[in-house]
């Protein structure tokens, strides 16, 4: 059955979109979300035109709408995640504007709760439980990266001292010749896991850590992207042969666009910094989308540390995360046309 459904996934690029509910204190009367499909459909409405201009219909893979809970997300994605220990390489990651639910979805608002739990744990949870269901046979073993890419340096979420910042990235041209692992962050420190409670403890350490140097918690991890990078190696107890397969999960920066006239020196570049690579991750998705001979990676940090896990025969998924409200409408829709062009 799971090779079924991993055939059936192969070579796409799925994209999923998650509305947030309305948070307390948002005006419910006002939303820009009308309706939603069965089949992936979204009726977006913009509060300030009426009429039929007023409205614009889009179609992912799947919407989930508000009430839908992280169990709900989790299985329907369990299948991709799951394909890691058959030797795929896979990415997961969470495109949309501050507030809108990325760190939500891939992490959940709060650890210490099972059924809060975001994509990162119930993934790893998920992989160490069928591991153990298949231990007469394979043999795995799970190590975990996190980084974090800010201002496109790349900053390993996992040490205490700073002393390798930054981190060399390599492509993956010269990382196949002389790199067999495929590691494209060599150097960002790697932890050997055999139970959740051990990522449970690298995961506090890597969010305690991103909020380093920053004035807000909040601040900073919005305006940079985060990677945790799941290396699996599977050993055939009778054959002695072995697999690799990566997961790539991904929390993105902030989408939203600032105001140029608004801001200056380090905010501008920063937000220079997080355009340029969100534009690259579009178009590199979109190359891949097109079947394109030429898949620009290397025009940010985020793709070339992505790579192994996007294109060939590597498997894809974008959560786009979108906020109800009126007052997003505007930052709502630009979300939903990037996300468009690359489904
Ligand atoms: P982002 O990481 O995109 O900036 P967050 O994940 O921090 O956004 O979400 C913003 C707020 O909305 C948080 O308070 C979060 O708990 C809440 N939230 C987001 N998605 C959901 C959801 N599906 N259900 C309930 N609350 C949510
Ligand atoms: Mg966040």
């Amino acid at each position: 059955k799971l090779f079924n459904e991993v055939q059936e996934l192969k070579g796409n690029i799925r994209v999923y979109c998650r509305i947030r509910p309305f948070l307390y204190g948002e005006c419910k009367s006002s939303t820009t979300i009308d309706y939603i499909g069965e089949n992936g459909e979204l009726l977006l409405t913009n509060p300030s035109k009426q009429g039929k201009d007023g409205h614009r219909t889009y179609k992912f893979n799947k919407v989930f709408g508000p009430a839908a809970t992280q169990e709900q997300v989790y299985l329907d994605i369990q299948p991709l995640v799951q394909s890691v220990l058959d030797g795929y390489n896979v990415c997961i990651f969470a495109y949309g504007q501050t507030g809108s639910g990325k760190t939500y979805t891939m992490t959940g608002p709060n650890l210490s709760s099972k059924e809060d739990w975001g994509v990162n744990c119930r993934a790893l949870h998920d992989l160490f439980q069928i591991s153990r269901d298949r231990k007469n046979n394979i043999m795995y073993e799970v190590g975990v990266q996190m980084v974090e890419i800010y201002n496109e340096q790349v900053r390993d979420l996992l040490v205490y001292d700073d002393s390798f910042f930054p981190l060399n990235v390599r492509t993956l041209g010269i990382m196949s010749a002389s790199q067999p692992n495929g590691l494209a962050v060599p150097d960002a420190s790697m932890h050997q896991v055999t139970s959740t409670s051990d990522v449970l403890e690298l995961m506090k350490i890597g969010l305690a850590n991103r909020a380093v140097g920053a004035t807000a918690l909040n601040e900073r991890s919005s305006r940079s992207h985060s990677v945790v990078t799941i290396h699996v190696r599977g050993t055939d107890k009778k054959t002695g042969a072995s697999l690799r397969g990566y997961l790539h999960l991904v929390d993105l920066a902030g989408s939203e666009r600032v105001d140029r006239s608004e801001v200056t020196g380090d905010r501008l570049k920063e937000a220079q910094h997080i355009n340029k690579s969100l534009s690259a991750l579009g178009d590199v998705i979109f190359a891949l989308s097109q079947k394109s001979a030429y898949v620009p990676y290397r025009n940010s940090k985020l793709t070339q540390v992505l790579q192994s896990s996007l294109g060939g025969q590597a498997k894809t998924l974008m959560f786009v995360q979108i906020n109800p409200d009126a007052q997003s409408y505007s930052e709502t829709s630009s979300t939903l046309k990037f996300a468009e062009r690359v489904s």
